[in-house]
């Protein structure tokens, strides 16, 4: 059998149900995030029955694939010059940070009859995307070319943080954007109704009633699926963790030493250095999965007391010595995927089949 990724409906629908609430009590909107599962129609479905008001993913593909979903959807990734058209076509926001794009946006807009909605991005000090936001200058020349632009509205502003520089969401970091919309509105008279933050690392703020008033909506993906937050790595109360699972068929179950024997090279096959530990003879399972199906990193067996000791590009290694269970030949074993990475690199990865099911809680 191929391994399988296994998207647990019933866990990412309490989760965003928990998250919905939370904010909601708090009067922001919370935009669901389908990238990590690569735009999968079920669990967009699921995300809209727990009540988010918003779908949005970096790619537009993947927006195209979830379009006959009743809520407005966004494209979080810059649209590339090359796709303003499509963008136009099946999202109803984009998130800008260039004054090019938007313009061929309000181009694409009008030959299309429709008035696309932007919102400008801020860097408030992670280094991805936005204008920086100590210039002060440029954003106002920036916003001024936009509200002279016919087929775009000016929706809100909006900042990202830890996806590069790992700097975390404070109420001072967040509060530079909620003062600077307060601004804008007053200098330009405009209403400019969206103030966005986040990503999965602005739950502690969330949870700490610590969002800065007029920081109105959230954009959260992979705590959904990890049941964790982005900032310090905990466990959120009364959420699920694990949403994902992964299941690969065992192809040789052996007894071997844990050493291996003969003269060892520098680095294995992946360029890490080799540093095995005498633990006598083990019981090693070989799954058919590897590298080049799925980032391992996260790979954590439900069974805690099976091991992962490595993998190349084919061949996963775990050690089921001091399992309780008579594994053979032909069997498969689960595995929880505790990263990101993990989970990414599965959902897109060919080798893969993706489902979903739903357990009951
Ligand atoms: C991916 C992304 C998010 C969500 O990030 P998570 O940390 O995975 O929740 C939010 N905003 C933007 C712009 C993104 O690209």
């Amino acid at each position: 059998m191929k391994p399988t990724l296994q998207m647990d409906l019933n866990k990412i629908r309490n989760n965003t149900r928990e998250l919905v609430r939370k904010a909601k009590e708090q009067n922001i909107t919370v935009t669901g995030i389908t990238k990590g599962v690569c735009g999968n129609m079920d669990v967009a479905q699921t995300l809209i029955e727990a009540g988010v008001d918003y779908l949005a993913d970096s790619r537009i593909e993947n927006l195209i694939n979830i379009h006959s979903l009743p809520v407005e959807k966004m494209l979080l990734r810059s649209p590339k010059l090359s796709e303003v058209q499509e963008v136009v076509q099946y999202a109803d926001y984009s998130l800008n940070s260039e004054i090019t794009v938007i313009k061929a946006l309000s181009a694409a807009a009008i030959s299309q009859g429709k008035t696309h909605k932007v919102i400008l991005m801020m860097d408030v000090g992670d280094l991805r995307e936005g204008l920086w936001f100590e210039e002060t200058e440029k954003i106002y020349a920036v916003v001024k070319q936009i509200l002279q632009l016919n087929g775009v509205y000016l929706a809100g502003i909006g900042t990202n943080l830890t996806c590069f520089g790992g700097v975390i969401p404070t109420e001072e970091n967040y509060g530079i954007i909620t003062k600077m919309a307060e601004k804008l509105r007053t200098d330009f008279s405009i209403e400019l109704p969206i103030v966005s933050g986040g990503n999965s690392s602005c739950l502690h703020l969330l949870y700490e009633r610590a969002i800065p008033r007029g920081l109105n909506n959230v954009r959260i993906n992979q705590a959904i699926f990890l049941g964790t937050e982005l900032a310090y790595g905990k466990r959120i109360d009364g959420w699920e963790a694990h949403a994902i699972r992964l299941q690969a068929e065992i192809i040789e179950l052996q007894e071997k030493p844990s050493l291996p024997q003969g003269e060892i090279a520098y680095m294995n096959a992946f360029g890490k250095p080799i540093s095995p530990i005498d633990k006598g003879i083990r019981k090693r399972a070989i799954l058919a999965i590897g590298r080049q199906d799925i980032d391992i990193s996260g790979l954590v067996a439900i069974d805690k007391t099976i091991t992962v000791e490595g993998a190349s590009s084919d061949h996963l290694i775990v050690d089921v010595t001091d399992s309780g269970e008579h594994f053979a030949v032909g069997d498969m074993i689960t595995f929880h995927l505790n990263t990101y990475a993990s989970v990414l690199s599965g959902m897109a990865s060919n080798y893969i089949d993706q489902v979903v099911f739903h357990e009951v809680l």
